[in-house]
């Protein structure tokens, strides 16, 4: 059994996708191709937001708006430190710091109430500026964005989506890609909306950043390309990735049904025996991972193990939040202790839309034979 299946979809699109490879190597627009603009309208569409930038994976479509930010080292970004890590390392690779802030139980999502108290805390030492929020959908679900909206407000930060997971969450009728001034998202393949390598794309409605953004991840072009005007990435997503998006497109809603479907199933075999996943009212989720939680530490362990012996794939997403991974410990953050549980009780398994009924009911009957609850 696969953690996530990219064959049986392949079977869907494979025709769709050799037949565009085979175009593109008949005009040889490798980069920049004509398939790139059509993608970028596509998801523009998708997603209802103005400008539609695609770029070379999902840590650059971070990296290039913070860049254009302006970031300095004494710049505060504040961004959950129970996700991937690329969602605080492009922060300081856009020249800012990283703040940590904690999250939510129930949605593992930036906690709005400890983000305003962390802002607070950053503006009483006075070492840093708050400036900005990185804001994450993980595992799927859109962050808490209304009320993450309302202390940017307060105190003047800009909020970016990392909508990595996120591609195709919903908040009412909004999407994911729109909730922040500017969005992000990876087309990793294991990403609900993923190509056949490296890449990603980047999102808003604001048309200033929108200039700055396919400035930076041009080299800094400025109008005329050989007028570098400020320093910037080789960061362009290629055009046989851009062939394989648009056939994904193609399926991507009827995935989003499957997706939610095998989510359903899952909790209605599960809820008993676990923590399942909470959607809050008035949310939809992408379902990138599907995550339980565990009594401990010691039973995540041996479930992992014990699922593996069986021939389950089963991952744990995060085991070592980002405040205590080696590059960002030095920083010292603390206070988080609802990261911390999470990391040592989580584990996700198998999650995409082609999970079949007898799957679903053969994971579950494992699962619940290992805790024996
Ligand atoms: C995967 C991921 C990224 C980085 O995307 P890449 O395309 O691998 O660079 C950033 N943030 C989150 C939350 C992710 O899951």
């Amino acid at each position: 059994m696969q953690f996530i299946d990219l064959h049986r979809q392949f079977d869907r699109i494979e025709d769709g996708v050799r037949e565009g490879f085979d175009a593109v190597l008949k005009h040889k627009g490798f980069i920049g191709g004509p398939e790139i603009k059509e993608l970028q309208k596509q998801l523009a569409e998708y997603t209802d937001v103005k400008h539609v930038i695609a770029c070379a994976s999902g840590t650059d479509a971070l990296t290039v708006p913070l860049k254009a930010w302006d970031l300095k080292e004494t710049d505060a970004v504040f961004v959950p430190s129970f996700t991937f890590f690329a969602s605080a390392e492009s922060i300081t690779l856009a020249g800012g710091t990283p703040v940590f802030v904690d999250v939510d139980y129930d949605t593992f999502n930036m906690d709005p109430a400890d983000l305003e108290a962390k802002v607070k805390e950053t503006l009483e030492e006075g070492k840093l500026t708050p400036k900005g929020i990185v804001a994450v959908d993980l595992f799927g679900l859109p962050a808490d964005f209304p009320a993450i909206r309302k202390v940017a407000d307060k105190y003047g930060l800009f909020v970016l989506e990392d909508a990595a997971q996120g591609f195709g969450g919903t908040i009412g009728d909004k999407r994911a890609g729109s909730f922040g001034d500017v969005g992000s998202t990876s087309f990793f393949p294991a990403k609900p909306l993923g190509c056949y390598g490296d890449g990603g794309a980047i999102f808003t409605s604001d048309d200033d950043m929108a200039f700055l953004i396919d400035s930076i991840h041009v080299h800094g072009k400025g109008t005329d390309k050989y007028d570098n005007v400020r320093i910037g990435y080789n960061s362009r997503l290629d055009t046989f990735q851009a062939v394989v998006l648009l056939n994904k497109m193609t399926l991507f809603d009827d995935e989003l049904d499957k997706r939610n479907l095998v989510a359903a199933e899952y909790t209605k075999r599960l809820k008993d025996t676990f923590e399942t996943p909470v959607v809050p009212e008035g949310y939809g989720s992408s379902w990138a991972q599907y995550t339980l939680k565990a009594k401990d530490k010691e039973e995540r362990d041996m479930i992992v193990a014990k699922m593996k012996e069986q021939g389950i794939p089963v991952m744990v997403y995060y085991p070592i939040p980002i405040h205590r991974s080696g590059a960002y410990k030095h920083l010292g953050a603390k206070n988080l202790p609802v990261t911390d549980d999470l990391s040592d009780r989580v584990f996700s398994i198998p999650m995409h839309p082609y999970l079949e009924l007898e799957e679903i009911e053969m994971i579950c009957n494992a699962l619940k034979g290992i805790v024996n609850r």
